[in-house]
């Protein structure tokens, strides 16, 4: 009985999975999307612990570690979210990721212990764990089960890459890590790549329990791979490769219940997989790069933007009331949202200026680029917390139909995203990049503190185009002021 109670548990878990994966496809309803899939999570956590029997019937017993374990994790990641900016989501993303996959490789590790144990004590060898440095050890009647193994070692390479990565991504968005790369690091990430498989192929088809060092040579390459995997990838390309470690991590998760026979371990690992691979190949789309370049670890290139650092000329000025009369006159205004929108917190007063421009007669629409801010759906998530409505957002391709349409273009703390260099200046590390044609627009407005440059790093030919004019500033400060200017019109 106790076990139908679990496996129902297991599957109000996986159904409130994929209930809740599909409510977070909108922002309108994505916060409860999270509660509800965490709700069945939390109630086929409860169930393992409390109604899980092993072959012997043996209960879970070391509830002490498994509470210590869940009340420490709960308060470490409530403080976390709780006390992170909304700038720094995309690090937290990253470390919580990176956490995922330590915990498959370590399945792997005390799994593979497991193995070694087992396979010692069937041999009648009487000796449980044979020292790790009992290379001679080849012994085969110490034989493990090879599919059994082979799940083990595929959790421990993808979990380690994927706790490696995360980490030095973590590091790199939040600025302490810089990039690095080395002459011919392509063809060591290749080579490395095939060292590791090359070993795991080894032990699955030797099996010696000897072979303990092997197998944690294959955790130390597995993690060195991860570091230089990513280490030098920056710029225009590092949300590909966020999204690729989180479909990593998936995978290594579901390995794991491949392992235990858990079925909501299981479900679980294969849509996050699933869905992170489905967004790396989206956000490859939006950015235009191969997953095979992402694979080896070896697109972004020269990031020093050399090609696109040229002397521009002169920019011209709007004034803020200039600014306030040309859009309150306007029939359709366009605001464009970049990562500045976020580090300045101007999304409610983002929403009061569609709301006055609206009284106006204004059409406002806003035009979300894929990669705008720092983590994909950045912008929607911002948007939707200031209550702007979703029918008012527009994707990218259906954004650039708009613009030869469109009197006004407010840009808004973006930079990189309408960067005409990804058009036309093959020398650019962005070139290829979809971007938002603003330029097609009548007018141009472009909102920041300054004339540097976005993540990139490469300066904005648009800044400079005729019908461009810069309203300097903070984005929320400078909209509070507009707000102010159209309401005396
Ligand atoms: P960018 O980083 O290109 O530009 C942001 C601009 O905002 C800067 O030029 C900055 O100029 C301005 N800014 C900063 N603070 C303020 C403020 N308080 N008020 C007004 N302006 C401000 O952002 P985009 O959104 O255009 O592009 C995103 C970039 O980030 C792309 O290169 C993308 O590849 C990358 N990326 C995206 C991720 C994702 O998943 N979305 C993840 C990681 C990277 P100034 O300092 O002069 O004010």
């Amino acid at each position: 009985m106790e076990f139908n109670i679990l496996t129902l548990c297991y599957l109000i878990g996986s159904v409130t999975f994929i209930i809740g994966l599909k409510m977070l496809s909108n922002p309108a309803n994505a916060r409860q999307g999270n509660l509800i899939a965490a709700g069945g999570m939390v109630i086929a956590i409860l169930g393992t612990i409390f109604l899980y029997r092993d072959e012997a019937g043996n209960k879970l017993h070391n509830h002490g570690w498994i509470f210590g374990g869940i009340i420490i994790g709960s308060i470490v990641g409530t403080l976390a979210a709780r006390k992170v900016k909304m700038t720094a989501m995309p690090e937290m993303v990253s470390m919580f990721n990176g956490m995922g996959g330590a915990c498959a490789a370590l399945i792997s590790v005390v799994e593979f212990n497991h193995l070694v144990k087992e396979a010692a004590l069937n041999s009648g060898t009487g000796v449980l764990y044979p020292p790790l440095s009992d290379l001679a050890n080849n012994d085969s009647s110490l034989v493990m089960p090879a599919g059994q193994l082979l799940i083990i070692l595929l959790g421990l390479i993808i979990g380690s890459v994927s706790f490696a990565g995360s980490m030095i991504a973590w590091g790199k968005l939040n600025g302490g890590i810089k990039d690095f790369s080395f002459k011919g690091q392509h063809i060591f990430n290749i080579v490395l790549l095939l060292v590791i498989l090359g070993l795991a192929v080894f032990l699955v088809a030797e099996t010696p329990s000897g072979s303990r060092i092997i197998f944690y040579i294959i955790f130390a390459l597995s993690l060195l791979y991860g570091v230089f995997f990513v280490f030098p990838i920056g710029g225009a390309d590092m949300p590909v490769v966020i999204s690729l470690l989180n479909s990593f991590t998936g995978v290594a998760a579901a390995c794991g219940g491949f392992l235990y026979d858990n079925k909501v371990m299981l479900t679980g690992g294969i849509l996050v997989g699933a869905a992170g691979t489905l967004l790396t190949i989206l956000m490859c789309k939006a950015m235009n790069r191969s997953l095979a370049n992402v694979l080896i670890g070896s697109f972004g290139g020269d990031k020093t933007g050399a090609g696109s650092t040229k002397q521009q000329g002169a920019y011209k000025e709007i004034s803020l009331s200039d600014a306030a009369v040309v859009m309150a006159y306007a029939n359709k205004v366009i605001i464009v949202p970049g990562y500045g929108l976020a580090v300045a917190q101007a999304q409610h007063a983002c929403h009061d200026l569609e709301k006055i421009l609206n009284d106006k007669g204004v059409d406002v629409r806003y035009a979300i680029h894929p990669v705008a801010g720092r983590m994909p759906g950045h912008m929607n998530v911002l948007l939707a917390e200031a209550d702007v409505s979703y029918e008012k957002l527009q994707e990218m391709e259906e954004a650039n139909e708009e613009f030869p349409s469109t009197d006004v273009v407010l840009v808004l703390g973006a930079n990189d995203v309408v960067n005409p260099a990804a058009k036309t200046d093959p020398a650019s590390p962005i070139y290829g990049m979809p971007i938002l044609d603003v330029e097609m627009a009548k007018l141009v407005i472009v909102n920041k503190r300054s004339m540097k440059p976005g993540y990139a790093g490469i300066e904005n030919d648009l800044f400079f185009q005729k019908k461009t004019s810069m309203l300097f500033g903070d984005a929320k400060k400078v909209l509070q002021d507009l707000i102010g200017e159209i309401k005396n019109l």
